[in-house]
Formats: C-alpha cells, sequence, structure tokens
C-alpha cells in the first residue's frame, strides 16, 4: 500500500534497509585473485577451484 515518504520515520526506512546487502549469500573471495565468487563454484576470473587451474584462460 502506498504510504506517504514523511510518514515512514527514518528508523522503519533504515530497519527495512538491513535487509539490503552489497553481495548475495553464497559469494566468497577466490583464494587465488581474491575476486568475489560462488562458493563450490569455479572462479569465473581466474578458472580457479581448490588451488588448481581448471579452466585455461
Ligand atoms: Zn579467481
Amino acid at each position: 500500500m502506498a504510504v506517504p515518504q514523511r510518514r515512514t520515520s527514518k528508523t522503519r526506512r533504515d530497519k527495512r534497509r538491513t535487509h539490503f546487502k552489497l553481495t548475495v549469500p553464497g559469494m566468497v573471495k577466490c583464494d587465488q585473485c581474491g575476486e568475489l565468487k560462488l562458493s563450490h563454484h569455479v572462479c569465473k576470473v581466474c578458472g580457479n577451484y581448490k588451488g588448481r587451474e581448471i579452466v585455461k584462460q
């Protein structure tokens, strides 16, 4: 339902935004290049998984 902007307090607005996350859950840093990647997946940037190169660049 539409609510006038001034009716939403700063607290209520900020509480709603606690669910806004910068990264999707399941994202971890790559061991090799430090980029964010999906856990249990080969890194898209450097092609590494578990310390070995899987995908050739
Ligand atoms: Zn990587």
